[in-house]
């Protein structure tokens, strides 16, 4: 199969074409047509498999193909990782796969200052990507306005749930608008996990790799 028959958009395959990739790897194949259709999804996808590219890719199409109803650059995209490294690895994938497209993404974490973090947020940004006890800290300050987000992701689930993430991230998940579509990546399938599926997503399509 070829990026050209996922019904991508041309800024995007430009920018597919400009990293060098061939063809999409099995778990972009199964995500990327599932997520475009407004799914959400329960993937089994370890890092290296291009699961970011796999979620990145439909969220910033369907951005593109709807503006926001409000203000512009209201905060329509969530992802939560565990760590800040790979925070940054997935706020680069939406930067470099979303460059011809008039969409904005900011990245915050924990362990440096909120400041510069607080004034890049004013800004107003489409896609967020943030590790949950930040993210929680700028929700508590009034500093983060998550009430228009439709696509929530949450990236390495097992890790963040083994990291201790889990409140944080069902206090979280509260404050989200109901309807939104739901997306969930983890290499391993734990009894925890699962309940968190159960709980957060709606006939879910499943993508194993
Ligand atoms: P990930 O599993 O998302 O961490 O991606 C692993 C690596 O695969 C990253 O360095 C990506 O740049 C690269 N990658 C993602 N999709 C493709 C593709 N379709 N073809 C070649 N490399 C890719």
């Amino acid at each position: 199969m070829s990026f050209n028959q996922l019904d991508l958009s041309a800024p995007l395959l430009k920018a597919i074409a400009e990293q060098g990739y061939d063809n999409p790897t099995p778990v972009q194949e199964q995500a990327i047509p599932v997520i475009l259709q407004g799914r959400d999804i329960l993937a089994g996808a370890q890092t290296g498999t291009g699961k970011t590219a796999g979620f990145a890719l439909p969220i910033l199409q369907l951005l593109h193909k709807q503006p926001p109803a409000s203000k512009p650059h209201p905060i329509r995209a969530l992802i939560l990782t565990p760590t800040r490294e790979l925070a940054m690895q997935v706020y680069e994938s939406f930067r470099t796969y979303g460059k011809h497209l008039p969409l904005f993404s900011e990245v915050v974490f924990g362990g440096v200052s909120t400041h510069v973090q607080i004034q890049r947020l004013q800004k107003g940004t489409d896609i967020l990507v943030a590790t949950p006890g930040r993210l929680l800290d700028l929700l508590y300050q009034k500093q983060v306005d998550l009430s228009q987000v439709q696509f929530f992701v949450l990236d390495e689930a097992d890790r963040m749930l083994d990291m201790g993430f889990i409140k944080d991230i069902r206090k979280l998940i509260e404050v989200l608008p109901g309807q939104r579509q739901n997306l969930l990546f983890s290499a391993t399938y734990s009894k925890e996990i699962k309940i968190l599926a159960d709980q957060l997503l709606i006939d879910p399509v499943e993508v194993a790799v």
